[in-house]
């Protein structure tokens, strides 16, 4: 038996790993715009392999890849008729890989798009998406669930509620594209603090920021709220002028999101770097959101004071030929042309 969420909480930082939908979209097995992971159906070794990828590097949480994987947008795909496969088989390959590693088995909703706070009658159709795949994760084995990506707190709620029917721990995070608020009209401290007292283990944000945009809102939220916290940035160098992932844009004016975020990608060391000042400010729950690689979650593992599976293959400059004390005189010419 693996140890609970709570418990690793109570021990020190968790480490959590997302970005599934964007890694295996750059992989060739996700189509982006609609960003369904049918991958888990037609190439679950895909899935397999970078659930194992992110487990060596450290990721103390497999995270089921039902991202989107709920009826409105399997609609969008035609590929409502095979919602339930799609569910159960991401938990099923999340609980194999987890098994390797003592990693927990998060199952995951998000938000549905199909919320309107002005429309009570959607609130029964969120309810019912969020009931039937946690319905079936639950069957298949899950520890806890992250409901994330939140632009609403309503919605938020509302996955709440199901989740806590269940009998299962929470983690509920909201994504934060706007200044200081959720699409409803809270502030993210405020709508996090409702949420911890709702129920919810833990709280906090995902997504659409990068380090440097996130963490000044994380520092708000571990003000006001006494339960566990959570931040998942984006590894993408966000900033003042462009504090989303959504607002960046190349030199010549075009919006970078979804598939020309590359120029901006963190480093592993900026990204092991923020592990830190996460932790330094009280986050119990570290990760990384759509952008990630597994060296971004090695280098922060290793920041956390982990020694980890792939950390067998990480960086030796001390063994490159051109780097190490003794560089032999015939490679020095090289280094010389290094410089540029
Ligand atoms: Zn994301």
């Amino acid at each position: 038996m693996p140890m609970s969420i709570k418990d690793r909480l109570r021990a020190g930082t968790v480490l959590g790993a997302e970005g599934y939908v964007f890694e295996l979209e750059r992989r060739g097995y996700i189509k982006a715009g609609p960003f369904v992971p049918e991958v888990v159906l037609d190439f679950p070794d895909a899935v397999r392999e970078l659930h194992r990828e992110f487990l060596r590097a450290g990721a103390d949480v497999m995270v089921a890849l039902t991202y989107y994987a709920h009826r409105e947008k399997l609609r969008d795909v035609g590929r409502e008729g095979d919602l339930e496969a799609m569910n159960r088989q991401a938990v099923r390959i999340a609980r194999e890989v987890a098994r390797e590693g003592g990693a927990l088995v998060a199952g995951n909703v998000c938000n549905t798009w199909a919320y309107d706070p002005d429309d009570p009658a959607t609130r029964q159709v969120v309810r019912a998406s969020y009931a039937e795949q946690l319905g079936w994760a639950v069957e298949e084995g899950i520890d806890f669930v992250i409901s994330e990506t939140n632009d609403y707190l309503g919605e938020a709620l509302i996955a709440l509620e199901v989740i806590s029917d269940l009998g299962l721990p929470a983690m509920v995070t909201l994504a934060p594209t706007q200044p200081d608020k959720t699409r409803d009209g809270y502030g993210y401290a405020e709508a996090c603090r409702i949420l911890a007292a709702e129920g919810a283990q833990i709280v906090g944000l995902n997504c659409d920021r990068g380090p440097q945009t996130m963490l000044p809102l994380i520092a708000g939220i571990r003000e006001r709220v006494d339960c566990a916290i959570a931040v998942q940035p984006v590894p993408y160098r966000t900033d003042k002028a462009a504090p989303t992932m959504e607002t960046l844009r190349s030199p010549d004016g075009e919006r970078a999101f979804p598939v020309a975020l590359d120029s901006f990608v963190c480093t592993r060391f900026e990204m092991a770097h923020f592990a830190l000042q996460a932790r330094e400010l009280g986050v119990d729950y570290v990760g990384i959101c759509c952008g990630a690689g597994p060296h971004h979650i090695r280098a922060m593992a290793e920041a956390l004071g982990r020694e980890v599976p792939a950390g067998k293959y990480s960086p030796s400059m001390d063994l490159h030929p051109m780097f190490r004390a003794d560089v032999a005189a015939k490679d020095a010419a090289f280094l010389h042309s290094w410089m540029g």
